[in-house]
């Protein structure tokens, strides 16, 4: 007998006939002899709405309360869709992220997994139930409730299938898997039957919303084969898995972007040892996440410093440029608030020059300038003007002909 861990998304469980129809595939997959291990997310835009509701009584909620308060969406659509299961004459316990030994650090709102207690998930098995799980939430070592991040329910699943050992781990959501691009701009983008965690990685933090980037790492560190499909068809969709070099067919395997993000440079900063320190460090000190940090080559001993950040965080990022300006002795700070990054991912990116030559290629040939280029060892991006990004988009999609019609 097989174990099986499936999780469902608040769009696949968003009513009640949905919750049905989830409770259906449960069954189906008990029946043809697997043990069924559920990780539920809250109905629909619960969480939202949760989130909302607590402004309405205050600007500053208590991280303590804010979890407790968000935890409740998943017990109600895990408990629904435990009825919805028992109505179909299945044996089913719902079970919250505590009862099921989920013990997280004690970071609220965005707790870490540290350990998953199997105890009474194995007593529960034994005894012949079906276990609906409530995703997003878990137990510090004070027995407070915490929350893992938005998108936390993915992670649950895939800590799950690692403490059980599970065959797989099954990610129902309301798309059919991980596409070479966003098929609502490039509408002739392909499903991939197959992508590894590094590449799954970069386009999850890139922006494609199918899993938390998190689930991905922890899926990797843990080796769990991970199955992104959709709720409302029995297509196989994506598998996620570590990929040999024989399995893969294409270099690049997607192309992502990200066009919330904003470019912010300081300029004629001396060309000096601990300049960039003092600069970081500052940036740091506020919790500005950055990305894509570029020294011009210095000239008459000034450098300019550029990097991005999320177009929501440039009004912090802003006020500690303008404070740290003197003390550096900076000629002044400039800001360009719609930008885009649009990055091209695969394993053999970094062996292969002629991949960056294509990808300018694409952009030159539409007459797009590219702002800043940043690559590691598997992914190239570029910044260019946030208008011209879908258009950017279609047309590396193209250039590395990753379409429906070749593969
Ligand atoms: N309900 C939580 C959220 O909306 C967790 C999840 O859906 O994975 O972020
Ligand atoms: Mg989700």
């Amino acid at each position: 007998m097989g174990l099986i861990v499936q999780k469902f998304g608040g769009t696949s469980v968003g009513t009640p006939e949905r919750i049905r129809a989830v409770a259906r595939r449960i069954v189906e997959t008990r029946r043809r002899g697997n043990g069924v291990v559920v990780v539920v997310s809250a109905m629909g835009k619960t969480t939202d709405q949760l989130i909302a509701l607590s402004r309405e009584v205050t600007d500053s909620p208590p991280e303590r309360e804010y979890d407790m308060l968000l935890a409740t969406g998943e017990q109600v659509s895990s408990a629904l869709t435990a009825m919805a299961v028992h109505a179909l004459g299945e044996p089913v316990v719902s079970l919250t992220g505590a009862q099921v030994g989920i013990l997280t650090d004690g970071v609220h709102t965005k707790a870490k997994i540290m350990n998953v207690n199997r105890e009474r998930m194995d007593k529960e098995l034994e005894d012949g139930n079906i276990l609906i799980v409530c995703g997003f939430q878990g137990i510090n070592d004070t027995g407070d409730i915490t929350t893992l991040g938005r998108g936390g329910s993915d992670t649950t699943a895939v800590a799950l299938a690692a403490a059980l050992q599970a065959d797989v781990c099954e990610i129902y959501t309301d798309v059919d898997g991980v596409y070479t691009t966003d098929p609502r701009i490039v509408p002739e983008a392909r499903k991939l039957p197959l992508i590894s965690y590094d590449e799954m990685l970069e386009l999850a933090q890139l922006g494609a919303k199918v899993l938390q980037p998190r689930s991905v790492e922890y899926g990797k560190l843990h080796d769990v084969v991970i199955h992104v499909r959709s709720s409302f068809n029995d297509e196989p969709g994506t598998i996620v898995k570590e990929v040999s070099d024989m399995e893969r067919d294409f270099v690049v395997t997607g192309v992502a972007s990200d066009k919330k993000v904003s470019k912010l440079a300081i300029l004629d900063v001396p060309d000096r040892p601990g300049i960039a320190h003092r600069l970081f460090s500052a940036l740091a000190e506020a919790h500005v996440g950055l990305d894509m940090i570029v020294q011009s080559v210095p000239a008459e001993e000034r450098n300019h410093v550029m990097f991005t950040v999320a177009e929501d965080e440039v009004g912090k990022a802003i006020t500690v440029l303008e404070r740290v300006k003197k003390e550096l002795g900076a000629g002044g700070i400039t800001c360009e608030a719609k930008v885009a990054k649009v990055s091209i991912v695969g394993a053999g990116i970094a062996h292969n020059a002629s991949i960056a030559a294509r990808m300018f290629g694409a952009l030159a040939e539409k007459g797009i300038n590219i702002k800043i280029i940043s690559t590691s060892e598997i992914k190239i991006s570029c910044l260019i003007d946030r208008d011209q990004a879908d258009q950017a988009i279609k047309a590396i999609h193209d250039a590395f002909e990753l379409g429906g019609g070749n593969s």
